[in-house]
């Protein structure tokens, strides 16, 4: 049966990563029969340049008629002046709230050949695998009343809203816990109980879903300490859940923790398994053009897309074998580079990740 994946390269570096996963994703298919079919579709700063808004509905239309959606990346300086309700970003949270991508996944994993890559001592960070469950289309990033307005006495003041309702935080937990249950059975829940109310109410509801997982440890913590465990002693954690504020910034200290960002795929899931595929970074504008980005991210988020919506699970192991061989061999983009490694380009590793399927 064939098996539809749109392809939104986005901006700045998004295209060269992409055309380097586009490649491994055609070898793993024509390897495995997957019956791959491809589509292409403009998101961020490239549609609003192409179609003058960074969302069109081509490009939901396209999505909706997949199975899995590739993302590079969106975004950049080019884009800053534009008005806010066009700039790429927007264009990234349409998509994501569109298409009801409430469960984003995201992996750090520490590969023993990059220890030294992490800022953290290697014996804190060698073997680290951890899973960051991070609700997606709720909390302060959609909540409305949202603005900047003007007081009555002349200052401006900015508001947002942080609510997350019962069954948001029912749907994210669930993917949580049964992301423990195949995993070793340990799961934090991190909030800001002692302050926001929001997050009580997160705390009780996770707590009361605890009854249906008997065989899981739960735990709750409070993000601060989070974001202070997370480089004190990361190994302690095994799947953290949290909200869409709290995860952004938490998976991206657990992605440092692992040496460089450009190393870490994510999933963002819909209810009926189908989803989003992107690198955890942005579009990188600093190294764009230069053929210096590492498309490692942007090809791991291809083996999770093989197994989690296209049902795939030998081809997505096929990748990740073949990023640990490539590794082995030595090779590293300038992100990861340690002296004694070989440095290459994002086309140069590209090839030697095909090359090792
Ligand atoms: P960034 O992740 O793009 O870059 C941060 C640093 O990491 C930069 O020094 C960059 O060169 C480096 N880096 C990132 N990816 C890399 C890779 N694959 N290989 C090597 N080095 C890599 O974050 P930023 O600079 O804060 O944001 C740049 C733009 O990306 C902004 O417009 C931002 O809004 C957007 N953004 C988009 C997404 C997304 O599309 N999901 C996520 C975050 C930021």
């Amino acid at each position: 049966m064939t098996k539809k994946v749109l392809i939104l390269p986005g901006d700045n570096i998004g295209p060269e990563i992409v055309t380097e996963a586009v490649k491994l994703l055609r070898r793993v298919d024509e390897k495995f029969q997957l019956g791959i079919e491809l589509d292409y579709g403009n998101l961020g700063g490239a549609a609003l340049d192409a179609e003058g808004v960074p969302c069109p509905q081509e490009t939901l239309d396209k999505a909706r008629q997949s199975d899995a959606i590739l993302l590079g990346a969106v975004g950049g300086p080019q884009w800053d002046d534009v008005e806010r309700h066009l700039r790429p970003e927007k264009g990234l949270l349409t998509i994501r709230s569109e298409l009801d991508l409430f469960g984003n996944l995201r992996p750090a994993i520490m590969y023993p050949q990059l220890a030294h890559a992490s800022s953290l001592k290697p014996e804190f960070v060698s073997g680290l695998d951890i899973l960051i469950v991070r609700e997606l289309v709720g909390g302060i990033y959609f909540g409305e009343p949202r603005g900047i307005r003007t007081l009555e006495d002349g200052q401006r003041e900015g508001y947002n809203t942080y609510k997350y309702s019962e069954s948001e935080i029912r749907r994210i937990g669930k993917m949580a816990f049964e992301a423990a249950m195949v995993r070793s059975k340990r799961l934090c829940s991190v909030d800001k109980s002692n302050v926001l109310e929001a997050t009580v109410l997160w705390r009780e509801v996770i707590s009361e879903m605890a009854a249906d997982y008997p065989e899981v440890e739960l735990s709750h913590m409070y993000v601060d300490n989070a974001a202070m465990q997370l480089v004190k002693q990361p190994k302690q954690f095994d799947v953290l859940v949290t909200g869409n504020m709290f995860g952004d910034i938490l998976s991206d200290t657990a992605a440092m923790l692992t040496g460089s960002i450009g190393m870490l795929p994510s999933a963002s899931l819909d209810k009926q398994g189908g989803g989003m595929y992107e690198p955890c970074h942005g579009s990188a504008p600093d190294i764009a053009g230069k053929g210096v980005a590492n498309p490692l991210a942007t090809i791991l988020s291809v083996a999770m897309m093989l197994r989690y919506s296209l049902n795939a699970p030998k081809a997505a192991d096929a990748i990740e074998r073949a990023v640990s061989a490539v590794l082995d061999q030595g090779l590293r983009t300038a992100d990861i580079f340690t002296d004694g490694s070989q440095l290459v380009g994002t086309v140069e590793m590209g090839d030697a990740v095909v090359a090792a399927i």
